[in-house]
């Protein structure tokens, strides 16, 4: 009897565990089914899928029987051709120092799109000796997707750097940025160190006017002026000074940022050497505006200088407009020839260069004739010029056999009295030079307006 009560007992026992049993491989499944990412187990032999969770195949859309056929039922299978020999490798390294492994790699769902897995798996020695890996997995597919455009991002940025970078150098454009709060300027030309020159209190010190030349300082200076109060965008040409007094030619494009409220924090620029390109602009200038005999200006750039001048000039300022003629010029040509002649329009230049001052515009009109603007003048001196001119001009021209003389004639007119623009001045002198051939040549005649009213 006895026996019967520990038989039945015992089978209860047995019952009960079987039920408790079933409950906990049923809170188990739950579990699994549940958890984020899809649970899986696989034998580490064979490789062949034990266990493959709802998890799984909810990660994969697919069911139970379309996941083991897709993949052959092969845990080595399901993970990308050219992924597998580098996961295997990871694994087995992991295997020799850890119980978990962890790895990432690539498989190809059922529409044969790219998905990337995270694996934490941890072997198992089952009471058979069958060796298994259970299997934690999650898509990651998202993160690697922003993580390789994070990654595309920075090498994007590092080659754009590394462009500008080689922009920089390869132009050799001078990069300036200047912080308004602090005052600070950056450029990018090295200083004695190789760095970056950077300069403090940049507009307290007026560091621009004392590198700049006088001439190109207020421009530049009201540029900076405007770009400060306003965001502005600009080219401004300038010439620097360096340690020796030379100056350099920039041409520089600037802009000014301001903040949200409007305030402006920043002016950058890129400044280039134009040295060069001035020298060439200046001699094409020159080639265009000078007589090359003589070096003087010609007859269109003696008036447009003149009447630039004019524009400016200050009212009730006093200025003499001069016209020379050679006399008897011909006979030069005509009894020592042309080349000769040559000489002595160079000679008449000289001495006219000599007599007047540097400052003056000096210009050749016509073969012998010459026009010499003289600024802020008096009629005493200019009249004093103008006689010393007939005396250097007054002299002997030969070669030997033929003695020819020259001198010259000359007409002046006053500014304002004598006109106010270039045309009169010009044709008032013009009558001034007809009077003094008139009245014998060697001479010279100031224009006389109420004599030729009466005319
Ligand atoms: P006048 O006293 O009235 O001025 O008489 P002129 O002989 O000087 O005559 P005019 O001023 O009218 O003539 C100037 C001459 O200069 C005419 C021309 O043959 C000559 N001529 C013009 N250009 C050149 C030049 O480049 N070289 C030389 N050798 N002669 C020139
Ligand atoms: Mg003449």
């Amino acid at each position: 009897m006895a026996e019967v009560t520990t038989f039945e007992a015992l089978k209860k026992e047995l019952e009960e565990c079987k039920t408790q049993l079933h409950e906990t491989k049923q809170r188990l499944d739950a579990l699994m089914d549940n958890i984020p990412g899809g649970v899986f187990s696989y034998d580490a032999d064979t490789l062949k899928f034990i266990d493959i969770s709802e998890s799984v195949l909810n990660i994969f859309h697919c069911s139970r029987d379309q996941f083991r056929e897709k993949y052959y039922n092969s845990f080595e299978l399901m993970i990308m051709k050219a992924d597998r020999a580098k996961t295997r490798e990871m694994l087995f390294n992991q295997m020799e120092f850890f119980d978990n492994v962890e790895l990432t790699y690539r498989v190809l769902d059922m529409m044969d799109n790219v998905m990337w897995i995270y694996h934490r798996g941890r072997l198992i020695t089952e009471q058979d000796g069958r060796k298994v890996f259970f299997v934690v997995i999650s898509d990651i597919t998202e993160e690697k997707m922003v993580q390789a455009k994070m990654q595309q991002i920075n090498e994007k940025l590092y080659i754009e750097t590394e462009r500008f970078k080689l922009i920089e150098e390869a132009t050799d454009n001078t990069e300036y940025d200047y912080d308004v709060k602090s005052d600070v300027f950056e450029s990018s030309k090295p200083d004695v160190d190789g760095n970056r020159t950077v300069i403090r209190d940049f507009l307290k010190n007026r560091v621009m006017y004392h590198r700049m030349h006088p001439d190109d300082y207020p421009i530049v200076n009201e540029r900076m002026v405007k770009s400060l109060k306003e965001p502005k965008k600009g080219i401004v040409e300038y010439r620097l000074f360096d340690d020796e007094g030379n100056y350099t030619w920039y041409r520089l494009n600037y802009a000014s940022f301001a903040d949200k409220n409007g305030r402006v924090m920043r002016v950058v620029g890129s400044a280039k050497d134009i040295t060069e390109e001035k020298k060439k602009q200046q001699e094409l200038k020159e080639q265009v505006e000078r007589d090359p005999m003589t070096g003087l200006l010609n007859k269109v750039a003696m008036q447009n200088t003149v009447e630039e001048y004019l524009k400016t000039c200050d009212i009730g300022s006093f200025h003499a407009l001069i016209m020379i003629d050679t006399d008897h010029f011909k006979d030069v040509n005509d009894k020592l020839g042309h080349l000769y002649g040559d000489d002595v329009i160079k000679m008449v230049a000289d001495s006219i260069r000599s007599t007047f001052r540097e400052t003056d515009y000096i210009g050749r009109v016509g073969g012998d004739e010459f026009m010499v603007f003289m600024k802020h003048t008096t009629p005493v001196i200019t009249e004093n010029r103008a006689e010393l001119l007939n005396r250097n001009i007054n002299q002997d021209c030969s070669d030997g056999t033929e003695t020819v003389h020259i001198s010259c004639s000359i007409g002046i007119a006053y500014y304002s009295r004598d006109g106010e623009d270039f045309t009169s001045l010009f044709s008032h002198a013009d009558e001034a030079l007809y009077n003094a051939k008139e009245g014998g040549r060697n001479r010279f005649c100031v224009y006389e307006p109420d004599e030729n009213e009466e005319t």
